[in-house]
């Protein structure tokens, strides 16, 4: 199982995190829970959305200069979210049956999912309160 490096918000200790799991993610250190950002592909794009929290979808690629736009928003809320919501980034590119399934003709294509059905749907770049409000929405 593939996994990333990410580091503890609350304490700074790096802990590896899964792209997959149903359980929790938390610190190994101070069990605060870490962001989960991850990059899942047409393999393990069930697996990696199979979770209780929100899942918000990047469809995005390397060549578009407003997913670059998008990139460091999603790694900040999934740092403001931790523990609510999971990012899961997909390069359409490289995947292309979970491109064609979210069709994704336009990106970025952001997809809200909770418990594998689509809760919300974002065509293009937004900024950060706009997408907080999106996903405080989805919430509930
Ligand atoms: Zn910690």
């Amino acid at each position: 199982m593939s996994s990333r490096v990410t580091t503890c918000p609350a304490c700074g200790t790096k802990n590896r995190v899964p792209v997959a799991s149903t359980g929790r993610v938390q610190c190994a250190s101070c069990h605060a829970p870490l962001p989960w950002l991850v990059d899942a592909t047409d393999a393990d794009f069930a697996a990696a959305t199979d979770t209780d929290q929100l899942v918000l979808v990047d469809l995005w690629a390397p060549w578009c200069g407003p997913c670059r736009m998008v990139a460091p928003i999603l790694e900040r809320l999934s740092v403001q979210y931790a523990g609510r919501v999971k990012v899961v980034k997909v390069n359409v590119d490289h995947n292309p049956a979970i491109a064609s399934r979210f069709d994704a003709r336009s990106i970025p294509t952001l997809v809200m999912l909770r418990r594998g059905e689509t809760v919300a749907r974002v065509v293009g770049a937004e900024n950060e309160a706009s997408l907080k409000r999106r996903i405080d929405a989805a919430l509930g």
